[in-house]
């Protein structure tokens, strides 16, 4: 797209012309490029950048905004995307009441608006990962964690004036923090209210900064504190610290502080609230004759009892070997799953015994060779161990 040239200079007036001389213009110019009359190459697209351009400067509304934004202020999408002018509001084009939506937050939010620069603000909050190993998630701990944040300042104490000195009422705006001034616009002289220049808005003013943070009465620092992991906690949940977050603004209360726990997995167990599941494999002879087994659990190892003619997936529970219920009160269980191991690789003894067995019951087996892909591995196995 070509560029768009200045409206003005598009009709040939100066900025400050009248609306007479304006419209004057635009007669002129309309007239020598309409395109029922001259027929030369471009006078059309001249007779339509004319037009463009007298659409804007001829409304008061339009051209104000065209004089403070340029070309922008005739876009469709302009303000559409709200950032910046705070006010927002005046995506819909400038007819009507637009503009003094504009004009308003133009100059600093005066007239109707009730923002107050010198009430106090709490500060910002802050979040914090917090990683813990799969049992200290189970168990809680204590701990330090340290990072930066924006504090009061400990040379003047948050005032912002260098020791021995003290904030005084501002000599400009006579501690109100705003200034009435008469302005200039498109519309005529407008008085409107301002931020003090002096003060920014905080009615004091401050003779001689304090050297640490400048006047800011903030600064970035470390800051460290303890917290207590509750038994319990699982990956996500967070804790609030009351007043552990940022500084805030004109006295007003820290912010908090968000710890967000990050849990690493653990390599045997599950977890789901205060059950932990854990997979138990045992042999078929196991299974078949029952046995007392080991089981780990995260309160230490455990006696398990497999009952003979134990199937493969049964579950055994164990009564309060689980997590720390976070919520109420007790432990929750560990569950076993039992997965049954077939063998592999017997040796011929083994094979026969097992011929035997299989006689004793009455079956007749089709023996097969392993499987290909087994085949494969155990080649692949021989073969490793070759080297
Ligand atoms: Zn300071
Ligand atoms: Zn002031």
């Amino acid at each position: 797209m070509m560029a768009k040239r200045d409206l003005y200079e598009v009709l040939g007036v100066s900025k400050s012309a009248s609306d007479d001389e304006i419209k004057k213009a635009y007669r002129k110019l309309s007239k020598k490029f309409h395109p029922d009359i001259n027929k030369e190459a471009g006078a059309e697209e001249k007779f339509k950048e004319v037009a463009e351009a007298y659409e804007v400067l001829s409304d008061a509304n339009k051209r104000a905004a065209y004089d403070q934004y340029g070309h922008a202020s005739t876009d469709p999408n302009f303000g559409a995307g709200g950032g910046g002018f705070g006010g927002g509001g005046f995506g819909g084009g400038f007819g009507g009441g637009g503009f003094e939506d504009i004009f308003e937050s133009f100059f600093g939010g005066g007239g109707g608006r009730s923002y107050n620069p010198n009430a106090p603000r709490q500060g910002e909050d802050l979040q914090y990962s917090l990683n813990l190993e799969f049992e200290e998630a189970i168990f809680g701990k204590e701990t330090t964690i340290s990072y930066n944040r924006e504090e009061e300042c400990k040379t003047c104490h948050g005032d912002g004036a260098k020791p021995g000195t003290h904030p005084v009422t501002c000599s400009k705006c006579h501690g109100t923090g705003s200034l009435n001034v008469e302005r200039n616009t498109p519309l005529g002289r407008v008085m409107t209210r301002q931020t003090c220049d002096v003060c920014h808005g905080t009615g004091q003013e401050i003779k001689e900064s304090c050297p640490t943070c400048h006047g800011s009465g903030h600064m970035k620092d470390k800051h460290t504190v303890k917290v207590t992991v509750p038994a319990g906690v699982e990956d996500g949940n967070q804790m609030r610290l009351n007043g552990q977050g940022e500084a805030g603004k004109n006295g007003g209360p820290y912010g908090d502080l968000y710890v967000v726990f990050r849990v690493k997995p653990s390599k045997e167990f599950e977890r789901n609230g205060s059950e932990i599941y854990y997979e138990l494999p045992i042999n078929f002879v196991q299974a078949t004759l029952g046995d007392e087994v080991e089981v780990p659990t995260v309160h230490g190892k455990v006696k398990l009892k497999i009952p003979a003619g134990t199937q493969t997936e049964t579950n055994f529970r164990l009564r309060g070997k689980g997590a720390p219920k976070l919520r109420g009160t007790g432990t929750g269980d560990q569950h076993v799953k039992v997965k049954l191991m077939t063998p592999k690789n017997l040796s011929k003894e083994q094979t026969d015994l097992l011929r035997q067995f299989a006689q004793a019951s009455g079956m007749e087996v089709e023996e097969q060779d392993g499987s290909i892909f087994d085949k494969v591995k155990d080649a692949f196995k021989a073969d490793k161990k070759k080297k």
